[in-house]
């Protein structure tokens, strides 16, 4: 960046205003001495549908709410670009997300540590989970009554739901009543959610907008990092703050203090270290960029879950297509307005399900139920003819895969490359999965009610066919997380310590998704809170980890 109109000084300064974000603005601004700047490339979170529940089905490519990514053509996706929405504004992809509230394994944690992350294994991390939420049902041991976000269970589900949760039970799994308080065996249980009444409890909801006027916090929307600004050589090479740009040109250096904390999720994190000259060296000279820091784990690790879905047309029972179109849409939405009810307080599911295909040593397939089809199989508009839908995903694939920039242009989109289904295990617990959901529409509390499978059909019966199956049609389940893990040894991919400060930069940290070393076996939100709790206690408190 030529030259500077305009610089501002703070302690901190955050750039991503998303789920991380949030967390760290309030938590680092609380004690009304720190000054905060957080910075977010999209705007205001004003948008009707990002407060209304169900209106995660229409924002998934919205052209200013998201980044409109998409991944790469790969192979073992039959070439196709799959969409991968990260959210944009205040509040991230919290404000765009499907609003299921999934805590982890104990063990998924406890690999974290184990890999060499000194100090994150779940009894640690535990206290952060609940720090962030209001449950609905109050405080225990693992439950938190007084956090920012509400967690609340899905509100009168439509009647199907009770029969698939009778033919969880038929099939085997274990009805459990709060799947985040238990252990995480073979099981059948409605979703929680991260919803108060009928709004949305996003990220910005909870944690930005109680302290929006705070005299410590400024919030810069519409204003993108450009890169990272440091001084210094070799091991004393410092952050000093981020240079960022206004879509009219307008240039804005925001000099940190103390730190500067990098919270632009699972894509834009990488890329911004990369356009910063942080990164592989090669990925930097393909890009055009020289490098200031060799960092080859940059943008590696990439990690998500990707869900193929099963369809199955219904009758003689109650689903929410029904009552998504026409009069009864209307009766819907007059309920909401008048109750704060009914099917615009879901989302993308309402019963989940853990279930174990025999391919690993604990349950390694989890289940997101639809009461309802969509069309072609794919979320967003529901069928008109009452359906069922089972998504499946693999909980702890082993593909890795990567995001890198292509370009020194910050404009560009970077490359996305999941590598979905590209190991032997990972593409037959996928089939192995959707077995195990045609078996669940077969118990008996369910066929009276199942008129026929209609995706992928009756046809799809070898396991080629429902690989294929999977390949064609399947997509993210939006929980991309690893480009920026953390470890002890950057020369096997570490990016951060266990302190999230950046291997070979002080005064760096990044706090957000990306520092995940293993995905979790669950969807990711409430652990990304988790992340952001505790890095801001050890920013506040100044704990370190051995390095
Ligand atoms: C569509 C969708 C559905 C999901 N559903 C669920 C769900 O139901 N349950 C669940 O647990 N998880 C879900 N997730 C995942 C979960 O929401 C994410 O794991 C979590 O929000 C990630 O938080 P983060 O802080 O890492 O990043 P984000 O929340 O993505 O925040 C990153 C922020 O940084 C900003 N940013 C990026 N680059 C720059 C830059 N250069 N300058 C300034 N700002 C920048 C972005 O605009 C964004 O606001 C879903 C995600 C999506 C996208």
């Amino acid at each position: 960046m030529n030259s500077i109109n305009k610089e501002i000084m703070a302690d901190y300064v955050i750039v991503g205003a998303g789920t991380a974000g949030c967390v760290l603005a309030n938590r680092l601004s609380a004690n009304g001495k720190n000054t905060v700047v957080l910075i977010e490339a999209g705007g205001r979170d004003r948008h009707p549908l990002i407060h209304i529940p169900a209106g995660f089905l229409r924002l998934l490519n919205h052209p200013s709410i998201t980044w409109g990514y998409k991944t790469a053509p790969e192979a073992q996706a039959s070439d196709r670009e799959i969409l991968f929405p990260r959210g944009r504004g205040l509040g991230g992809s919290s404000s765009i997300n499907g609003l299921l509230y999934v805590r982890p394994f104990t063990a998924d944690i406890d690999a974290w540590e184990a890999s060499g992350a000194a100090g994150w294994n779940f009894a640690n991390c535990l206290p952060y989970y609940a720090r962030s939420e209001t449950w609905q049902d109050g405080q225990d041991a693992r439950r938190g009554s007084s956090g920012p976000i509400q967690v609340t269970r899905v509100s009168s589900p439509p009647e199907v739901c009770t029969k698939v949760m009778a033919a969880g039970k038929e099939l085997g799994l274990e009805m459990v009543d709060d799947p985040n308080a238990t252990t995480h065996g073979p099981s059948i249980w409605f979703y929680q959610q991260t919803r108060q009444g009928r709004t949305r409890s996003s990220a910005a909801r909870g944690y930005l907008w109680p302290i929006t006027s705070s005299h410590n916090l400024s919030v810069l929307t519409d204003l993108s990092a450009q890169r990272i600004r440091m001084e210094g050589e070799g091991s004393q090479r410092t952050a000093t703050g981020v240079e960022c740009r206004r879509d009219n040109g307008q240039t804005v250096f925001v000099k940190a203090r103390k730190e500067v904390i990098l919270s632009a999720g699972v894509i834009g994190t990488p890329r911004l270290l990369e356009l910063s000259g942080i990164g592989d060296t090669n990925v930097l000279d393909n890009a055009g960029i020289r490098t200031q820091v060799p960092l080859g784990g940059v943008g590696n690790n990439l990690q998500d879950h990707y869900v193929t879905r099963l369809c199955f047309r219904i009758q003689g029972v109650e689903t929410a297509n029904e009552r998504s179109h026409g009069a009864a849409l209307a009766k819907e939405v007059a309920k909401y307005l008048v109750t704060g009810d009914g099917i615009l307080t879901y989302s993308a599911a309402v019963i989940g399900a853990f279930a174990s295909t025999g391919l690993a040593d604990r349950s390694d397939v989890q289940f997101v139920i639809a009461p309802g089809s969509f069309k072609e199989g794919r979320i967003g508009e529901l069928e008109d003819k009452p359906g069922l839908s089972f998504g499946v995903w693999q909980m702890r694939p082993e593909s890795r895969g990567y995001v890198h920039i292509t370009s020194n242009d910050s404009a560009q989109a970077p490359t996305i490359a999941p590598h979905y289904l590209n190991t032997p295990l990972d593409r037959q617990t996928v089939v192995a999965g959707l077995r195990i959901g045609r078996e669940l529409a077969k118990q008996p509390s369910l066929t009276p009610f199942v008129v026929g499978e209609t995706l992928p059909g009756p046809d799809a019966d070898s396991d080629e066919a429902l690989l294929q199956y999977a390949r064609d049609n399947g997509s993210t389940v939006y929980h991309g997380v690893g480009t920026c893990q953390m470890g002890t040894d950057p020369s096997s991919g570490a990016v951060v310590d266990a302190n999230l400060r950046v291997h070979g930069v002080k005064q760096l940290r990044v706090i957000d998704g990306s520092v995940m070393p293993f995905i979790t076996s669950t969807n990711t939100n409430a652990t990304v809170l988790m992340i952001a709790e505790r890095a801001a206690d050890m920013l506040l408190m100044q704990t370190h980890y051995p390095a």
